[in-house]
């Protein structure tokens, strides 16, 4: 799941430094013929449920169950991933989140998106998405281990999946947000991709630093999200 980020975060950084809308570049991560529903804005704490249908709704919020979740000291269950959510909630921008559908074929399991708006004064909109029936889908095997030997989201049940991919993608809005430094990285592949250079090795640098912060993350909150699953916990 590691290996498709490049999609969206190309849409995520065209966004960021575009400023203006471009609807190409933004459908560019969804696959032909599937539309993400937009599920809510505001606050991922205080999703109104008008706009989402009744199962999303459910499987949202059992998401952010896991994210919030305390034990009976009043601690995060999961501090990693609650920390990574509370960062981007009290980031004093707009938050907008979107599910796919069961069946969607999206080609990543998630996105993430910063749209700056051109006036200084209005909030930027961070966009975080997840393909659930990607989710779903993927296979903890061999197969998907990484080259640090961490396989995603194995071990984990079918909501914990969820917010292992949604960790992934905070971790990535968190950066974006405070780190000038993972700007540039973005920017500088996002101009790759637009001149569609065939500089692989310098592609797949750059895609390989701007996916390790996330990834570390990941790994720390898989591990949060594994433990917690164990019997007697
Ligand atoms: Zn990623």
């Amino acid at each position: 799941m590691g290996t498709r980020h490049g999609v969206w975060l190309a849409a995520t950084f065209f966004a960021i430094m575009s400023i203006s809308s471009n609807t190409g570049a933004q459908e560019a991560d969804r696959p032909n013929g599937t539309r993400v529903k937009a599920l809510s804005s505001g606050k991922m704490t205080g999703i109104p449920t008008d706009r989402l249908t009744k199962s999303q709704l459910k499987a949202w919020e059992s998401i952010l169950e896991i994210v919030l979740a305390k034990n009976r000291e009043g601690h995060p269950v999961h501090p990693a991933l609650y920390e990574r959510q509370r960062q981007v909630d009290t980031s004093g921008h707009e938050i907008q989140a979107e599910l796919s559908t069961p069946r969607a074929t999206m080609r990543a399991v998630g996105l993430c998106r910063l749209e700056v708006p051109p006036e200084s004064t209005r909030k930027t909109v961070i966009l975080v998405g997840l393909n659930l029936g990607m989710i779903d889908r993927a296979l903890a095997s061999g197969r998907s281990r990484r080259a640090d030997g961490f396989i995603p989201i194995a071990g984990l049940s079918k909501k914990e999946r969820y917010a292992e991919a949604l960790g992934h993608e905070l971790a990535h809005v968190v950066q974006l947000l405070t780190g000038p430094d993972y700007r540039s990285l973005c920017q500088e592949r996002q101009a790759l991709a637009d001149r569609r250079s065939q500089d692989v090795q310098c592609i797949g640098r750059l895609t390989s630093s701007i996916e390790k912060p996330a990834e570390a993350a990941e790994i720390e909150i898989w591990r949060e999200l594994a433990a917690s699953l164990e019997p007697n916990m």
